[in-house]
């Protein structure tokens, strides 16, 4: 029996996971006949968590869709920003340190850990905490198991960044969530933090914040330009804060 021949067309967005050949616009691919059209897809190095729609004929389908012969397939990306069932929450794979810290620096709902839990240990934290896992690992965004993946096309992490927040568009929350571990931060009395001041932060601030899971002190004012410049660019271009958030911009990180 003949395997049938598609013809396939990938969005622009999509190109850098296509070889070189398929990114020119219409290309023709004899499949099997019995895979699904997401397959097919993935098999071309797309991962599926990039893909925002497919159209045969004009048509959409779904990814179990099994392509027949003659068939005109395009793959089109994902829109910005992504429709999400609820407030977006992430985990990031061991490679996204730098990223997942600013995130958390936005307030953004950011688990990471490192070392390496392992790809299946992400997938399945994924799933049970209904996270979008963050890769540039295309092996582990095939995972089944995952709850809700997204590429990160950058590896500078400046550009990471903007990609997630123009992406998932987050609200953002900027001094609320403690960069080390995640945790939310509360306001906290000096006395309460004493024991990780420095003499002279002892004497120079008084509004202190502590994280609710592993006890960081933060404290107000001194914030390292860079973060504040972070901070300041990603609330004028991504900026749809919280409404407690308006105070909590004063808070500064601990040194260190
Ligand atoms: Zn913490």
């Amino acid at each position: 029996m003949d395997r049938p021949q598609i013809w396939l067309d990938f969005a622009p967005e999509l190109h850098l996971f296509v070889s070189a050949p398929r990114r020119a616009g219409r290309t023709a691919l004899r499949t099997d006949g019995t895979s699904t059209l997401g397959h097919v897809v993935e098999s071309l190095g797309v991962p599926l968590t990039e893909v925002g729609g497919l159209l045969v004929d004009g048509r959409a389908v779904p990814e179990a869709h099994v392509p027949a012969d003659g068939e005109e397939i395009a793959v089109r990306a994902v829109t910005r920003p992504q429709p999400s069932p609820v407030p977006p929450r992430f985990l990031l794979d061991v490679h996204l340190g730098t990223l997942a810290r600013r995130l958390r620096l936005l307030g953004v709902d950011a688990a990471y850990e490192n070392p390496d839990i392992g790809d299946a240990a992400l997938a399945a934290r994924s799933a049970a905490e209904e996270r979008i896992m963050l890769s540039r690992d295309r092996g582990l965004l095939r995972r089944r198991e995952l709850w809700a993946g997204a590429y990160v096309y950058s590896h500078r992490p400046a550009e990471q960044l903007r990609d997630v927040l123009s992406r998932f568009a987050p609200s953002l929350a900027p001094w609320s969530r403690c960069t080390t571990c995640n945790g939310t931060l509360q306001p906290a009395t000096k006395t309460s933090v004493r024991e990780q001041l420095q003499d002279g932060t002892e004497r120079s601030y008084d509004a202190f914040a502590q994280c609710t899971d592993c006890g960081q002190a933060y404290w107000r004012g001194a914030h390292h330009a860079r973060l504040e410049a972070i901070v300041t660019e990603a609330v004028r271009d991504f900026g749809r804060c919280q409404e407690s958030g308006e105070d909590q911009g004063r808070i500064g990180v601990v040194s260190g």
